[in-house]
């Protein structure tokens, strides 16, 4: 059956009906996904819930997660090793224990911005006489473009490309984060990657959870199951981004990641070391590895003793219970990663909340 706009305004009409007439217990649903925070609240969804319904924001930004410990890495290479760093722009600003790369590239570190892995492939390969050590950090969604970009640098058997790896997935984070809420919002994204059956499985053990796509009616879509379902009484779980997420994933991406990187276990800010959470090169890529070749030493890896991403990030706070929000800390001068990205939660509070939230 086609859906005509018609049809659709019926739907979603329907959905916005059940969202705002809920009056039951409270809900406490988590976003794991940060685009799914930063969509719900441009797109004004927030204003729509009753108090009944509440959002927590959870782990689901890769620069949000990302340690200060692996920053300050990154500006060891950089400073001391002189290797030159490639990365996307959002980690240029996230703060390490004593500066961000911003600053140590004021201090005299080769900072590149590049757009994909590749592109750092291809400046290993024109500037043979520099290390480039590539920022890969990122969930399933990046992983598999990593992946390629360390085969190709085998391929040209290039020896001065290398990833400092940090990379994290899904299924132990889901686990570790098990009562935090009633209902996990699943990343759409991620979901395409590693497909259902995870959130099935995760079911089968009690846990709830709606995969939702990150338009207004797949979001308002979700809410109402949400909501529908969890009045049954019953763990459930519902794909509700179909168009994109398959049961099987992408098995393409999959079997990319599965031949390149290993599980390993993985520090996440706020949520400390989830056992087998990471992935790290496999024993016949190990040339590549920037924490191996270059001997990285124990670096502090010390946060701002104020900054509260930790707890937000554990869906134990949100933004306006840290007292930096919005003062001391805003985009222009973030103190902490949630600031700085563009998933990040403090951002999204930062840029679309409601001047009750704001000091
Ligand atoms: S407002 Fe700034 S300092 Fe506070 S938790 Fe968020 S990022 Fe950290």
């Amino acid at each position: 059956m086609r859906f005509n706009t018609a049809m659709q305004n019926d739907v979603l009409q329907k959905a916005r009906e059940i969202i705002t007439g809920y009056e039951g217990k409270e809900l406490r649903i988590m976003e794991v996904c940060g685009t799914h925070t930063h969509e719900i609240f441009r797109l004004g969804i927030r204003s729509l819930l009753p108090p009944a319904i509440r959002l927590i924001s959870g782990p689901g930004c890769p620069v949000c997660v990302t340690p200060v410990r692996y920053i300050d890495e990154a500006i060891w290479l950089a400073l001391e090793k002189g290797a030159t760093i490639a990365t996307f722009g959002d980690l240029l600003r996230v703060p390490g224990s004593s500066m961000s790369l911003a600053r140590a590239r004021q201090n005299g570190a080769k900072i590149s911005i590049v757009y994909s892995p590749l592109d750092a492939v291809a400046l290993a390969a024109k500037k043979p006489e520099e290390n480039i050590v590539f920022l890969s950090v990122g969930f399933e969604t990046t992983v598999p473009a990593e992946c390629l970009a360390v085969r190709k640098a085998k391929e040209e058997n290039l020896r001065n490309f290398f990833l400092l790896c940090a990379n994290k997935t899904m299924p132990e984070a889901y686990r570790a984060l098990e009562g935090s809420a009633d209902v996990f919002l699943y990343p759409g994204h991620v979901s395409a990657i590693t497909g259902t059956e995870i959130c099935k499985t995760l079911r089968d053990r009690g846990v709830s959870g709606v995969i939702a796509g990150f338009t207004a009616s797949e979001l308002l879509t979700a809410l109402s199951v949400i909501i529908l379902e969890s009045k049954k009484g019953r763990p459930f779980f519902a794909n509700c981004y179909p168009r994109v997420v398959k049961d099987e994933g992408n098995p393409e991406a999959l079997r990319i990641i599965r031949e390149t990187m290993d599980p390993c276990d993985s520090e996440w800010r706020g949520l400390s070391v989830i056992p087998g959470s990471g992935l790290t090169l496999k024993t016949e890529y190990r040339d590549f590895d920037a924490k191996e070749h270059f001997a990285i030493p124990a670096l502090p890896g010390k946060q701002n003793p104020r900054c509260r991403c930790g707890d937000i990030l554990r869906g134990v706070a949100t933004p306006k219970d840290c007292p930096l929000f919005g003062g001391a800390c805003t985009p222009d001068h973030p103190i902490g990663a949630c600031m700085v990205s563009s998933e990040g939660t403090c951002s999204a509070y930062y840029q679309y909340g409601s001047e009750e939230i704001l000091p």
